[in-house]
């Protein structure tokens, strides 16, 4: 009876990934991305709570920390939207991240006014646009929504650098610009604020002309914000090598109180996969020292993993491989391995698990690409992969990429894969 247990046991504890772990990793992202963390930004300390979640469950794997604690804190500026937000055309108040965005750097500005309204063949007439420019003092300038495609690469390029100059150049002579677009709406962090504001208008939201607004605006710039990388790790059975699997777990945190950018699958769903590791390596100890990085301030311009490189708590010399996890919650079209022509022997024995495994739909090979916290250890020559997951939802940079609608459709498999290429190594 007692080796029946045992082996029953076995069966059990060898499965790699229980319906228990995966249940964990979709409870895992819905904390993670949940509106109670606030888009883990930097309003209302989104990212202390997120990191303070990360922290507590290393804990509660029993990781070990360096130095005695789990954090490594650094400093970043950063423009946040903290207070409430309005924009009213036509008698119609705009709703904050489904109707606009303000750009990421935008300052605040109040007041009603008059909009001058540019085409795109307009900005290419040179002589033209100088004189509306003029014209425009006092008033918001608004670029109509135009088709890329109608346009050459030189104008593309021309357009490009004017609108850039009217976004982000002191010397603009009007209020702030407006860019109509019917593009989806795409958001993004930023460590600066702007001269001007930029507000971002999804065509389809307005009713009517666009011939003034009455606006509201209101961002804080901070110029010494502390935030941190949240750091653990399992000792191996061989500790002369380490790997290190990392997945940034901040997000573009909110615009003002109605709009809060959850970050389901960019990047709960990598936090997730690093948790689950960690939940994995800590009931059965690794071959070899095993770090688990989850990086802050990634949407700001990789400045967690940038920092951290600067300042190792081990040689990265010793680093055997590594796994960034940053977009893991889809997988209907397989996974995208960056690195994958750079690593080739790594990528081809990732092909033979899935393919002997039976795992994901497709392993799909990529070239370096500086998208993400893997590029600061490329620029190290630490070797990796950067992998993410292809098809399902699109959602991304905006308030839809929520847990409710996010898959984790091959995350099982997904897990699998990354256990036993790592047990291979
Ligand atoms: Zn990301």
């Amino acid at each position: 009876m007692r080796y029946f247990l045992l082996s029953f046991l076995l069966f059990f504890c060898t499965g790699k990934i229980s319906a228990q772990d995966f249940n964990y990793a979709r409870k895992a992202v819905n904390i993670l991305a949940s509106d109670s963390l606030k888009g883990r930004g930097y309003v209302d300390n989104g990212d202390k709570l997120a990191a303070d979640f990360i922290r507590s469950e290393f804990e509660k794997f029993g990781l070990q920390a360096f130095n005695g604690s789990f954090y490594q804190e650094f400093e970043t500026s950063v423009n946040t939207f903290p207070d409430r937000q309005s924009i009213v055309i036509n008698g119609k108040e705009l709703e904050a991240g489904k109707d606009y965005l303000l750009d990421p750097g935008s300052p605040s500005l109040k007041g009603s006014f008059d909009v001058m309204t540019v085409t795109a063949d307009e900005i290419l007439d040179n002589a033209k646009f100088v004189n509306k420019l003029r014209v425009s003092s006092g008033q918001l300038i608004a670029v109509l929504p135009f088709d890329k495609s109608n346009f050459s690469k030189e104008q593309n390029d021309q357009l490009n650098g004017v609108i850039n100059f009217l976004k982000y150049h002191s010397q603009n002579p009007s209020k702030g610009t407006i860019i109509l677009t019917n593009d989806k709406l795409t958001w993004a962090g930023s460590v600066r604020q702007h001269p001007k504001p930029t507000i971002i208008i999804h065509s389809d939201s307005l009713d009517g002309s666009l011939k003034s607004l009455k606006l509201d605006i209101k961002s804080s710039f901070v110029e010494k914000y502390t935030t941190q990388n949240v750091i653990g790790y399992v000792e191996g059975k061989n500790t002369d090598s380490t790997i290190v699997f990392i997945a940034h777990y901040d997000h573009l945190g909110m615009l003002g109180p109605q709009a809060t950018f959850n970050g389901a699958n960019d990047n709960a769903s990598g936090t997730a996969m690093l948790l689950s590791l960690a939940k994995h390596y800590s009931e059965n100890k690794p071959k070899y020292n095993t770090v688990f990085i989850a990086f802050g301030a990634e949407e700001l311009g990789l400045i967690g993993s940038k920092y951290f490189t600067e300042n190792p708590l081990f040689p990265l010399s010793e680093i055997k491989f590594l796994m960034n996890f940053d977009l893991a919650g889809t997988g209907d079209e397989g996974i995208q391995v960056v690195n994958g022509s750079v690593y080739k022997d790594r990528f081809d024995s990732l092909v033979e698990i899935n393919e002997e495994m039976n795992l994901l739909p497709n392993v799909k090979i990529r070239g370096a690409a500086c998208n993400s916290d893997h590029c600061m250890f490329d620029q190290q020559d630490v070797p990796g992969f950067y992998i993410y997951t292809l098809g399902g939802i699109q959602a991304y940079h905006d308030v839809y990429d929520r847990p409710e609608t996010l898959p984790l459709t091959e995350f099982e498999n997904y897990f699998k894969l990354i256990v036993e290429f790592i047990d291979q190594l």
